[in-house]
Formats: structure tokens, C-alpha cells, sequence
């Protein structure tokens, strides 16, 4: 069983306060709504009750996934490729297959998606890496765990393991 936390966080939109293009008032009337063939876009045609022009809007869900906001207030674009990382330098020479850890990148994506924010700390992905590492290892979990406890910050705790690894014994 897979928790799949996907669920939509669509907010409702004040339809009817569309503000006209053309003249600048703030009410128009949606005069049809028609649903994209897939499903993901509706489409408005609406008409201005001043000057009578029409336009047509269009709303789709935003599914970007956030930016990560370092310790030190640093934005950067997430990156799956990172987060990967993170996991593999976690599950270093542990037995646990690639499948199983792509799967739970997948989960740790579609929980930040699910979010619907624009912004989510790198301190709470490194949160979701922890639950995940939990799951799939015990000795990755209390390796990642112990290191990033310290540092808050995936990227500092990439930087501690890298190092650890150097000088640790084989
Ligand atoms: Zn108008």
C-alpha cells in the first residue's frame, strides 16, 4: 500500500471578478466554460457587461514543483537529480535496489507537489528523505539522520557525507 498524497489542493477562484481587458471593468460574465479533451484545462469565454468585448481565459492547475529555500534563506530550483543523490550517498553500499529508490524519490516529488506552494524548506524535504529512508533502511536512516540532524540542510548534509566518505574506512 502506497500512501499516494496526490490529492489536488485546487483553491476556488472568484470566477466572476475577472477585471476586462479592454475597459478595465471589474465584472464580466462567463458566457461558456468548456474542459479541456484531457481534462487538465477549462476554458472560459466571457464577455464584458461595460463594453460588451469578448476574451476567453483559460485555468490549469500549476503543477511546478516548488523552490527549496536553504538554511541561509537561499532559493534554488529543485532538483530530482539532488535529491537522488542524497538518497544514494545515504544508501551507500547498502542493499536496497534502484527500484525501490526511485520509488520512494517518486513519493517524496508527489508530496511536494501535493503541497501546492511555491516555496518549501530544504529542512522539509529533508524531513520526507528521513521518513523514506525509515522505510527502506535502517543503518541509511541513522546515517542520514545523524549527520543531517546537525545540519538542517540537505546540501550541507551531501557536503558532511562526501567528506565522511573520504576519510571514513571502507
Ligand atoms: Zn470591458
Amino acid at each position: 500500500m502506497r500512501a499516494e498524497g496526490a490529492d489536488s489542493s485546487l483553491k476556488p477562484v472568484a470566477c466572476s471578478l475577472m477585471r476586462c481587458p479592454f475597459c478595465g471593468h471589474p465584472d464580466t460574465q462567463v458566457a461558456e466554460t468548456r474542459l479541456s479533451e484531457d481534462g487538465t484545462t477549462v476554458r472560459r469565454r466571457r464577455r464584458c457587461t461595460a463594453c460588451d468585448k469578448r476574451f476567453t481565459t483559460y485555468e490549469t492547475a500549476e503543477i511546478r514543483l516548488p523552490a527549496v529555500v536553504k538554511q541561509d534563506g537561499e532559493r534554488q530550483d529543485f532538483s530530482r537529480d539532488k535529491l537522488r543523490e542524497g538518497f544514494r550517498r545515504a544508501l551507500h553500499k547498502r542493499p536496497v535496489s534502484t527500484e525501490l529508490v526511485d520509488e520512494a524519490i517518486d513519493r517524496v516529488v508527489q508530496k511536494l507537489l501535493a503541497l501546492g506552494e511555491r516555496e518549501v524548506t530544504s529542512r522539509y524535504i529533508g524531513e520526507l528523505v528521513m521518513a523514506e529512508l525509515k522505510r527502506l533502511d535502517k543503518v541509511a536512516y541513522i546515517r542520514f539522520a545523524s549527520v543531517y540532524k546537525s545540519f538542517q540542510d540537505v546540501d550541507d548534509f551531501r557536503d558532511a557525507i562526501r567528506d565522511v566518505e573520504k576519510s571514513g574506512s571502507e
